[in-house]
This record gives structure tokens, sequence and C-alpha cells, in this order.
């Protein structure tokens, strides 16, 4: 038997592909972060960021993964024993509940099973039944489970209850649309290693005038996090230099080929997913599928953790399982990123070889004509 040369793709829901520019943005010289010049590329590569999360607000990067970004949210604007409410249909969801209850708020969930999402009325009500909660958190896009929230329902609500909301972006920012300031988002948050096409690393945070407010009377406990050292001066502490100079590239790059454009091809890449992998006679796992990644029920007859470790370790496709729970149930096909037709191409086609080794029977090409007949009608 012929052995292949193992070339690598990775289409999990981050970290995700790099492009090689971006690669060797990252390679130049390091320089001092206290110079001019330093202060010009970080002044420059956060105008841009704001662009991307469509916001004139405050925006702060930070040297930590998006879970850090999590964390300020939570340390500048919750006190202990305040009373929040938390959005979960994941194991996102669970983080946010999670940091919260860490600094002692008193957490209202509103949960319900992987899969699933939350509609605006049920967040109307809830807060109907909890007039002294202060803050909503919430996720674009669920992560375990592919499912993406009406953010901007969420956000009229919370407004016409006099409430922040916080929102965890960190895969749904790029590949969903988001627009901070005219849905009257508070706080953001994001990272680097998702639909930035960056390698991990960065965290992003955005601030609201409201947000300021409630943060000037806020009682816990912060220093590295704390955001009015970032409002003071927004490099604090030591910057990640080479990954500033990779954002200033990476955002100049979504700004040349324009948000809207970026938000269809996500949602291009989407369609033809989900239309290849519905062709194969799979089943969605996500009642509210988004732009971000596309989650898919194993067959029964299937192993499923056996399935990303084949496409993984002898096609070098990286998709992703299920996470916790969903371990083996699920796996999950990122279209995030630095992404183009042919890397959906590539999943569905690794996909079908992997089902058919592992027995799941089926006419080859059957999901990637459903995939090709999607971009021909996209005229893409
Ligand atoms: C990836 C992800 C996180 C965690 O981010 P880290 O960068 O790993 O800290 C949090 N929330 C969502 C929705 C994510 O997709």
């Amino acid at each position: 038997m012929v052995k292949m040369v193992k070339k690598n793709y990775l289409l999990a829901p981050g970290p995700t592909p790099v492009p090689t520019d971006l690669l060797l943005e990252g390679a130049q010289e390091t320089i001092h972060h206290r110079t001019p010049q330093f202060k010009k590329i970080m002044e420059e590569a956060i105008e841009g960021t704001k662009y991307v999360f469509q916001t004139a607000g405050d925006l702060f990067l930070l040297a930590s993964s998006g879970t850090g970004a999590m964390e300020m949210a939570v340390v500048n604007l919750v006190s202990p024993g305040e009373k929040v409410i938390v959005i979960v249909s994941g194991k996102f969801g669970e983080r946010w509940k999670q940091i919260c209850e860490t600094y002692g708020a008193n957490v209202v969930p509103i949960e319900v099973e992987y899969g699933n999402y939350v509609a605006p009325e049920k967040l109307d009500e809830t807060l109907k039944e909890h007039p002294d909660s202060t803050v909503v958190f919430t996720t674009l896009s669920e992560t375990s489970t592919g499912t993406v929230m009406d953010i901007e329902g969420f956000a009229r609500v919370s407004k016409a209850h006099g409430k922040l909301i916080v929102v965890d972006a960190i895969s749904g920012l790029i590949a969903q649309p988001l627009k901070t300031d005219e849905w009257n988002l508070d706080v953001v948050v994001a990272g680097s290693q998702k639909g930035f096409m960056l390698p991990p690393g960065l965290g992003f945070i955005t601030f609201s005038e409201s947000a300021w407010e409630k943060a000037k009377t806020n009682k816990t406990p912060s220093y590295y996090f704390n955001a009015f050292a970032y409002k003071k001066n927004p490099a604090p502490y030591t910057p990640a230099v080479n990954l500033i100079y990779q954002l200033k590239k990476a955002v100049e790059m979504l700004k040349e080929e324009g948000m809207e454009n970026v938000w269809e091809r996500h949602r291009i890449l989407a369609d033809a997913t989900r239309a290849g992998v519905q062709a194969l006679g799979l089943e969605l796992f996500s009642k509210r599928p988004g732009n971000v990644l596309t989650a898919v029920k194993v067959p029964e007859s299937i192993d499923g953790a056996k399935l990303v470790s084949l496409m993984r370790d002898e096609y070098g496709v990286t998709i992703a399982g299920g996470q916790g729970s969903m371990k083996g149930k699920i796996f999950r096909i990122a279209h995030l990123g630095y992404m183009s037709k042919f890397d959906t191409i590539i999943a569905i086609s690794a996909l079908e070889m992997a089902l058919r080794k592992l027995g799941f029977d089926f006419e080859y090409g059957t999901g990637l004509k459903a995939v090709e007949e999607v971009f021909e009608r996209e005229g893409v």
C-alpha cells in the first residue's frame, strides 16, 4: 500500500488556520512596547478591531485567551451577592455561570438542553421574575453545540428592563453578524484564534458607557483585569507585541473584504456544509445552527471518537468531536476564519471517506454534490 504524504487541514472551531501573510507578519522583530513606533501600531490595530466589532466605543486588547476577557467582564461588572442572569445552552454558557459563581454572584440560569436555544421572550419572562437582577450574560455562538443565539433580541429585552448585556462572541464574531453599538451591547468579548485567523493568545473586550457607569461602583477586587487600568493606558502591562502586529494586518484584510461580505462568505460555507452532511443522511444537532460551525449527530452504527481520530490521524483533517456529555455523540466541522469553498469540499470529502471506511453506506460523492450545488446556486 502506498503511503500518502500527510498534509494537515485545520477545520475545528479554534484554533483556526492562519494564512501565511499573517504568520510572516508575526515573524518581524519584537520591538519595545513603550516606543512611539509600537504605540502607533497598537492604536491602528485597535481602530481596525473596532470596525470588526462595529463599535466606536472602548475596546481593549488583552494578553490572554478568550476566557480571560470573560473573567474581565465579570470582575468589573459584578459584585459579590449581586443577582445576574446567565443563558446556558452548552459548555460556554456553563463557563459564564462558573466565572460568575467564582466571584460570588447570585446566578439565575436560564438553562436549555444542549442543541437547543433560548428565545428572547424567555429572557423577558425571567427578567420580570427577577427585577433585582443587574446583568445578562449570553453567548453569540455556543461552540459546543453549533447554536447561534438572537443577541439583538436579547439586547432589546435587556435594555427594556434596564439591564446590562454581556456577550461572549469568542467564536461567533466575524462568522456571524454582530453590531455592538447598533444593538446596544455593553460588553462583547472575543479571542484571536477563532474568526480573526490568528494564533491563540489575544483577548478582546469592549465597554459601553453604561458598562463604565456600572464598573465605577463595582466591589469585586481585581488587578490584571481591572478595566480602569486599561482605560488609562491601553497597554498597562507588556502587550503581546507580535500578535498585535498580526492583528493589525488581519483587521486590514477583514476591512478590505468588508464585514458584510465576510458574514456572507461564512453564511454560504455554512449552508454548503449543512447541505453536504444532510445529503449523506446525517442529522444536524443544533435547533438553531449558525455560520460558525456545523454540529452533526454521529449515526448509531458509528463510533464518534473513531470517526474524528481517523480523519485527523490518517487523513490529516482535523474536525472537532463533542465536548463533555456530547463526547462521541456529535462531531463539529468549522467554517470559521480563513476558509473558502474548497475547505468545505475537503471537509465533506474526508467525511465521506471516513464514514465509508467505518461501514456507513452511501454512494460516493453524495455529500460533495450537494455542496457543489450550493456553491453553484450562490454563484461563488
Ligand atoms: C473558544 C471559546 C471560548 C474559550 O476561549 P479560550 O480562548 O479557549 O479561553 C469561550 N467561549 C466560546 C463561545 C468559545 O468558542
